[in-house]
C-alpha cells in the first residue's frame, strides 16, 4: 500500500468542525484589539500609534472601528499601555438581514469571486476555503466561474478605477436575488489604498453590500463565518469585538 494512504489513515480527518464545533486551533486567526473603556489620558500615545485611524477616543472610551483594523499589533506590542487583544474570527456584520438565504436553499450556494484591485492577501485567504482543512464544500459553498450561476458576489479590494465596469457587469449578470459580500478592509472602506486617484473607498460606493467581513486580510474562518451567516446556518449573534449586533452600525 502506498505510504501516502497509510499516512492518511494514521492522520485521520483534520478538517475543521466549524461551525458545528468552536474552532480554537492556534494560528488560525490574528485576532483583533478589544473595545476598552476607562483609558487614562497618558494612554493617548497608544491611540496615536494606529496607522489606519481604527482607534478613536470618545471621552474616556477608546472606540475600535474594526473595519479599519489591519492587525498590525502596534497598539498592543512595543507600547507601555497595550490594548487588550481578543482572539477569534466571528467578525462578519450583516448589513441587509433580508439577504439571508431561506432554509430550503442554504445547502447549495454558488459564489462568484471578483478581485477588484486587492493586493493578493484577501484572495489567498479566499483560496484556502477550498483546501482540505476548511473544505467549504461540506457546508454547501461552491466557487463558480460565471456570475450567471452565482448567488453571492464576493468582492475583495478597494474597487480600482479599471475594475468598476467589470464589477458592475458581473453584478448585472447575476440572477436575482443577488447578494454582495465585501471581504477585507479595502472592500469595506478602501483600506490602506483608498480612496486615491486610482482606487475607490470600497464596494459600497458601487453596489449595495449585504454583508461585510473585516480583516486585513480576514482569515478563512472569518470568511466562512460570513458565508454561514448569509446562508442562515449561523444566528445573528452580538459581535465578539465590538459588542454590536450584526446588522447594526
Ligand atoms: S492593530 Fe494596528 S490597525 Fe488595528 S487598532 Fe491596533 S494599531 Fe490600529
Amino acid at each position: 500500500m502506498s505510504r501516502w494512504v497509510i499516512k492518511g489513515i494514521r492522520t485521520g480527518i483534520v478538517t475543521t468542525r466549524y461551525p458545528e464545533k468552536k474552532e480554537e486551533t492556534p494560528g488560525t486567526s490574528p485576532g483583533l484589539p478589544e473595545q476598552v473603556t476607562g483609558i487614562a489620558p497618558e494612554n493617548r500615545e497608544t491611540e496615536s500609534r494606529c496607522p489606519t485611524g481604527a482607534l478613536s477616543r470618545e471621552k474616556n472610551r477608546l472606540n475600535l472601528r474594526q473595519e479599519r483594523c489591519i492587525h498590525c499589533f502596534r497598539c498592543s506590542r512595543g507600547t507601555e499601555n497595550p490594548i487588550p487583544w481578543k482572539n477569534g474570527f466571528e467578525w462578519a456584520e450583516i448589513r441587509n438581514p433580508e439577504a439571508v438565504v431561506p432554509a430550503s436553499l442554504r445547502h447549495s450556494l454558488h459564489i462568484r469571486v471578483v478581485d477588484a484591485g486587492d493586493c493578493g492577501a484577501c484572495l489567498n485567504e479566499i483560496k484556502l476555503l477550498n483546501n482540505p482543512y476548511y473544505n467549504m464544500h461540506r457546508l454547501g459553498f461552491f466557487i463558480t466561474p460565471t456570475p450567471r450561476q452565482a448567488d453571492i458576489l464576493l468582492v475583495a479590494g478597494p474597487v480600482a478605477e479599471h475594475m468598476k465596469t467589470p464589477l458592475l457587469k458581473a453584478y448585472e449578470a447575476m440572477p436575482a436575488p443577488k447578494r454582495v459580500m465585501a471581504v477585507g478592509a479595502c472592500a469595506l472602506n478602501g483600506g490602506v489604498f483608498g480612496p486615491g486617484f486610482v482606487t475607490g473607498s470600497g464596494v459600497a460606493d458601487i453596489l449595495p453590500v449585504d454583508i461585510e467581513i473585516p480583516g486585513c486580510p480576514p482569515p478563512p474562518l472569518a470568511i466562512l463565518h460570513g458565508l454561514c451567516l448569509i446562508a442562515g446556518q449561523l444566528k445573528n449573534e452580538p459581535n465578539a469585538a465590538t459588542g454590536t449586533r450584526k446588522g447594526e452600525k
